[in-house]
């Protein structure tokens, strides 16, 4: 990089860390959540009358009716539900403000399932290095599929070969994966089925074999990376499954068998419920007839396999599978109603977008719970989503990595009261 272009850079990230500046930090950084109701998705029920304290981006203390340290900056909750941030672990994001969107949402995870230009990797970066206040992002990179998208030869002119040709066989799905692995991605993303989103394609179309799909996942292992594959029909799902990928995402015509599998060698399923119904809208991620048809019968479908897959004891992970642009009306909230409709205890809701998406995207041991020692990703509520799991579409505080960056406890009817009594 040159002089002038580093200093360039430099005022970007400035510019940036600004407009995301946090606020309600006392001078030692602590913060101190007191008389909060604490659900930690790993035990049963909450603890009443608690007080958290949040240091340098770590959970330090959870004690009931613990003292605040003195130095610390008070939130009062005032009985209100203290909840962990929610993982999404199936986005879309590709800039900041769409990012920024998401975190309002309550989303401080967030897994890349793949974009355009590694920009999800370079997203990762920025909120890694506290240039930007985003979700922790990990990253996929581009989809592998037998045709990947044009900007990935545009970044890896290695692969010129393969613009004009179908990506067959382990040697050449070997080669792909590795101008992503090489690139540091934490996750490789195949399509194992044709994509349900688009007018002109059939979501049941198998891309893969099992033969393909295990080379693919051996290259990864040998990374450290795990797979997870987009499949809908049931053909392409059994063959990831059978191929050894960490998760299916969708699997919306699965058959039992293939669900049975799945308990056996402990795939997770991303059904991303709420995303099917956004096709069957006018708005939205989409807007097309062709797609309102054909999401009315996979809604049905999908359903129904989330709903068995659960009932069989396959572990369920909650996802939108938007990337939270201004179009978007999904939000982590739709997808943990589904989960609930389709029969998932309220806590076993939370425990998918909380505790099993932390182990599915391998941060179990610091994301996803009320802990010390864990990151301070968290969420305060006003109604309990153990009776209401639709209080999440209506988050009061976000902290994300100790930094608060929604603090909606500021209306209070006390500051009105205040100024009502001035003579
Ligand atoms: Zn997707």
């Amino acid at each position: 990089m040159t002089a002038r272009k580093f200093v360039i850079f430099a005022l970007l990230l400035v510019s940036i860390g600004l407009r995301s500046e946090g606020y309600a930090q006392s001078q030692s950084g602590s913060v101190a959540f007191v008389r909060a109701t604490v659900l930690d998705p790993s035990s049963e029920g909450t603890i009443d009358n608690a007080t958290v304290v949040v240091r340098h981006g770590e959970i330090v203390s959870v004690e009931i009716g613990g003292k605040a340290p003195d130095d610390a900056h008070i939130m009062d909750l005032d009985g209100r539900f203290l909840v962990p941030g929610l993982i999404d672990a199936h986005v879309h994001i590709s800039n900041l403000s769409d990012a920024r969107r998401a975190l309002l949402s309550g989303v401080t995870t967030a897994r890349s399932m793949g974009g355009s230009f590694f920009t999800d990797l370079g997203l990762r970066e920025l909120f890694a290095h506290g240039a930007f206040t985003g979700p922790e992002l990990l990253a996929a990179g581009y989809h592998v599929r037998p045709r990947p998208a044009e900007g990935l030869f545009l970044d890896e002119p290695g692969l010129a070969d393969l613009l004009e040709t179908d990506i067959r066989g382990p040697t050449m799905l070997r080669r792909v994966a590795r101008a992503m692995l090489d690139r540091n991605v934490d996750f490789i993303k195949v399509n194992a089925t044709e994509r349900a989103g688009l007018p002109e394609t059939d979501p049941r179309k198998p891309f893969f074999t099992e033969i393909e799909l295990a080379a693919l996942v051996d290259e990864a292992g040998s990374y450290g990376v795990p797979v997870a594959a987009h499949a809908h029909g049931d053909v392409g799902g059994r063959a990831a499954v059978m191929a050894g990928v960490k998760s299916i995402e969708h699997g919306t015509y699965l058959r039992e068998e293939t669900l049975r599998l799945m308990l056996e060698q402990h795939t997770y399923l991303v059904p991303t419920i709420a995303v099917v119904s956004d096709l069957t809208l006018p708005g939205g991620d989409y807007d097309n007839p062709v797609l309102q048809v054909r999401g009315k019968h996979m809604l049905t479908r999908i359903r129904e396999t989330a709903a068995l897959a659960h009932s069989l004891g396959v572990p369920i992970v909650a996802a939108t599978d938007t990337g939270y642009g201004p179009e978007s009306v999904l939000r982590m909230s739709h997808e943990l109603i589904e989960l609930v409709d389709i029969g998932l205890s309220e806590l076993d809701a939370i425990r998918a977008a909380t505790t099993v998406a932390a182990e599915l995207l391998g941060v179990a041991g610091r994301i996803g719970r009320i802990n010390p020692g864990f990151e301070a990703d968290l969420l305060v509520l006003e109604r309990s989503p153990l009776n209401d799991i639709g209080s999440y579409q209506d988050v009061l505080v976000v902290m994300s990595d100790g930094q608060v960056v929604v603090d909606r406890l500021e209306f209070r009817a006390s500051e009105i009261m205040k100024e009502e009594r001035v003579p």
